[in-house]
């Protein structure tokens, strides 16, 4: 199983951060390691002072394919649902300030929280599904998957140029505007629509 998350996916997130529009999506990998099961608790790790939270739709795939075309990539998935792709900004800044890879500052153990998921079905179109993050029961992060630069279609036919897709992978959507610190004692809970899907308290 892998996690392939994908950077600077929303205009006003892209701004707050400083970071040009991009031309093809920006990706990255996580680790399965990176993986936070629901309700597990974040250890703040001492590597870093600025753990940033960004929550994000996660596409979970249900097939096998590669080279899927856009119009097809709706058949490999089934289940959306939300969670949380932790960054440790300070140590980001100095990957992009050497113009090194990530993945110090985002493939590390439990940088990726992962709720339960809803059937596609739940929706009307998947290009507009709202979502939240709530910070200490006060929301920090509201984003809709209409204001995204790449559909998740788009996304699936441009990984799976590079990669092969398999059941089980998921697809970390980017995040929308609003991100922020978080400190030990925080707990944070994320959903869809109003139903809460992840809770990860920070210890
Ligand atoms: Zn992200």
């Amino acid at each position: 199983m892998k996690i392939i998350a994908i950077g600077r996916n929303y205009v006003e997130h892209a701004k707050e951060l400083n970071n040009p529009l991009p031309e093809e999506p920006v990706f990255f990998l996580k680790p399965d390691s990176a993986l936070l099961p629901n309700r597990k608790p974040f250890f703040y790790p001492n590597f870093s002072s600025e753990i940033h939270y960004e929550v994000e739709l996660v596409v979970k795939i249900s097939r096998v394919g590669r080279h899927i075309e856009k119009r097809f990539a709706h058949r490999y998935y089934d289940e959306i649902g939300v969670g949380i792709d932790f960054t440790a900004r300070d140590i980001q800044r100095q990957c992009k300030a050497k113009g090194l890879p990530w993945e110090k500052a985002k493939a590390f153990d439990a940088s990726a929280p992962l709720g339960k998921f809803m059937t596609k079905n739940h929706f009307r179109d998947v290009q507009d599904i709202d979502f939240f993050l709530e910070k200490n029961d006060e929301i920090v992060q509201q984003g809709n998957s209409k204001n995204m630069i790449f559909s998740i279609d788009s996304i699936i036919e441009y990984l799976s140029q590079f990669f092969t897709l398999k059941m089980g992978d998921l697809i970390y959507t980017g995040t929308p505007q609003g991100v922020g610190q978080v400190a030990v004692g925080d707990n944070l809970r994320a959903g869809i629509g109003n139903k809460i899907l992840l809770e990860t308290p920070i210890r």
